[in-house]
């Protein structure tokens, strides 16, 4: 089982757009990595962040990026997870992310990775669709 840390999380991104650093969203990404260490100590899974906070040019340019994603208020996580094994436990254990207030993008929508987020997405859906 590995943790991850905040810095993992911000991938030098608090640096190179400090200006969209703001209060809010280093208290949002502190929650978030708060959230994914409970989960991986749930799991007993190894973490590694595939794609941490994402400021919204870097979104923008990101390829398949939903234009609202949860990723650029520090609200969203995506967990390095080429087999699906994480996704898989997830879907598995709903209590878990209840518990620990996670909600869980359908793993049909991210091969490779596992996307978490820390705030509910308007459906309300444990496991939604963008
Ligand atoms: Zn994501």
């Amino acid at each position: 089982m590995r943790l991850i840390n905040i810095h993992e999380y911000l991938m030098g991104r608090d640096q190179s757009y400090a200006a969209d650093y703001t209060a809010e969203v280093a208290a949002n990404a502190q929650r978030t990595v708060e959230h994914i260490n409970a989960f991986l100590q749930a799991g007993g899974f190894d973490g590694h962040v595939n794609s941490g906070w994402r400021p919204p040019s870097v979104n923008g340019a990101t390829k398949g990026a939903a234009p609202h994603s949860k990723h650029m208020q520090a609200l969203a996580c995506d967990l390095l997870d080429p087999g699906g094994l994480i996704d898989r436990w997830c879907l598995e254990h709903p209590e878990v992310l209840e518990r620990i207030g996670l909600w869980q993008e359908s793993p049909g929508s991210t091969p490779g990775w596992c996307h978490l987020q820390i705030l509910p997405p308007v459906s309300g859906h444990r496991v939604f669709i963008p």
